[in-house]
């Protein structure tokens, strides 16, 4: 079984305690992961720190280290792919997409240019310049659903920017950032990208560390605000990306033969482990029979199996975490009613699968409505007044993403500009526009990620005014 060291100063570090990391399809040992000592954490700082002189004076090396890193991705797609596969669950196909993903990103900011400084003024009085600086060095912290993308979408920004990064993955996928670590070693100087794997008590020490000077975070609601509030004794700067819980609104006049299926998979890839997924479907009441028949035979000719099996259209919940809240918020609606009409159980057998699963005859009031489930389950609801469906969708903590779905793209981009979220489809869910930026609403997050408004987020700046006379 392979052990992953952590990435400190430049050299691969063991630790002094492994965690195992289990295939969720099977429960067999993937691999060890390197758990950081407050001590380790401590030295990958120092390095960061340390290194943050050279790199922030130096943009064409930045960039030039991001193009390198770029192409090392594309020769180990394989790899890295299987492993993100190993610990995560989602097949292969899906995996691939987001190593090739990882490296059009590194691709992106390595030809990104962007001007370190604007002139204001310039005359006998005086000379004013508005001049970019790095933040210093940025503690990534990253959840298990999406494991390299989130962190790239973090790093290469941050690193062209001039920052210096120690990044933690989740505790349920660090060996898919390991392995990256190891093969991106070489492309950075010593110091400048540091991994450290462990759980929540290691993120929480890291981004407590005073050389921190900006958290960038992509998890739970709840750490999110406990990071948030632990970074406001020292003023840290945050970068918040968190849950969602999306609705997608089907108009009376919606082709249901054609919107069935990215529906579906608006609501049930990576098996709905993804912060904006359609987690909420209010569906005119015309064509609530037709479009629930047809998610339900789509749900039901579904292959589920081990993300290496070319055969899997789905894989496992991730952790047994996430399954027993899908189970518990499953059952929870039962109780109160609900219809069943697909899943709504695991499989037997080892591994944490569970099927995509539509309910009906539950509302708002309903846990399964109200909060994120994260998981592959879509409660549809019917409503007679569009009015009526906008204020439900609306009527969420929540604001990542949500979708209309329409024959009249007039009329649907109407209603989605009124609703409550950072991300508005029309007629699709899920698709990011590179170089849109990327953030949610309400409690879905605080900041941006990508675009100008992200990138801006790893700077700050400094005005030179410099009197003439
Ligand atoms: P989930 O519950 O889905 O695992 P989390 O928000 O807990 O989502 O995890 C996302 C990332 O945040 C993981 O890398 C996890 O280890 C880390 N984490 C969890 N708790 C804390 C914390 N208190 N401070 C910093 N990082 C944390």
């Amino acid at each position: 079984m392979s052990r992953h060291d952590l990435l400190i100063d430049g050299q691969l570090q063991p630790a002094a305690t492994y965690d195992d990391v289990f295939d969720p399809a099977s429960g067999d040992a993937v691999g060890q992961a390197a758990r950081a000592s407050q001590e380790q954490v401590r030295q990958a700082v120092a390095a960061a720190a340390r290194a943050l002189p050279a790199w922030s004076g130096a943009p064409e090396a930045r960039r030039l280290s991001l193009a390198a890193a770029a192409t090392r991705v594309r020769e180990h797609v394989a790899a890295l792919a299987e492993l993100v596969t190993r610990e995560q669950g989602r097949p292969l196909q899906a995996t691939r997409q987001e190593i090739a993903g990882v490296a059009a990103t590194l691709d992106h900011y390595a030809a990104l240019e962007v001007p370190a400084e604007t002139t204001l003024q310039d005359d006998d009085e005086r000379r004013v310049r508005i001049v970019r600086r790095p933040l210093g060095v940025v503690a990534a912290i990253t959840p298990w659903n999406v494991p390299l993308i989130l962190l790239v979408l973090k790093l290469a920004p941050a690193l062209h920017a001039g920052n210096t990064v120690v990044a933690k993955p989740s505790e349920h996928t660090p060996l898919s950032t390991l392995l990256l670590a190891g093969l991106l070693r070489d492309l950075f100087p010593a110091g400048v990208l540091n991994v450290v794997a462990g759980d929540g008590a290691v993120g929480e020490y890291l981004a407590r560390q005073p050389a921190v000077r900006h958290i960038t975070f992509t998890g739970s609601v709840a750490t999110g605000k406990r990071l948030y509030a632990g970074a406001a004794d020292d003023l840290k700067r945050l970068t918040l990306e968190l849950g969602g819980n999306d609705a997608a609104l089907v108009l009376e006049d919606a082709d249901v033969e054609a919107i069935a299926e990215p529906l579906f998979w608006g609501a049930f890839w990576n098996s709905g482990q993804v912060c904006f997924a359609i987690k909420r479907l209010y569906v005119h009441a015309s064509l609530f029979e037709p479009l629930l028949a047809a998610l339900v035979a789509r749900a039901e000719r579904t292959h589920l199996g081990h993300g290496l099996d070319p055969r899997s259209e789905l894989g496992p919940l991730s952790n047994r975490q996430q399954l027993e809240r899908v189970e518990a918020l499953v059952d929870d609606a039962r109780r109160h009613g609900a219809r069943i009409h697909s899943g709504g159980r695991r499989l037997d057998g080892p591994g944490h699968f569970y099927p995509p699963t539509l309910v009906s005859g539950i509302g708002a009031g309903v846990a399964l409505v109200d909060e994120e489930q994260f998981g592959p389950v879509l409660p549809v609801i019917p409503f007679d007044d569009v009015e009526d469906a906008i204020a439900q969708a609306n009527a969420s903590p929540y604001g990542l993403g949500a979708s209309v779905w329409t024959r009249d793209t007039a009329r649907g981009e109407a209603i989605a500009a009124r609703l409550e979220s950072g991300l508005a489809w029309v007629n699709q869910h899920l698709h990011i526009q590179p170089g849109a930026p990327k953030g949610g609403h309400k409690w879905s997050g605080l900041g941006y990620e990508g675009g100008q408004r992200g990138y801006d987020a790893f700077s700050e700046l400094q005005v030179l005014n410099i009197a003439r006379r």
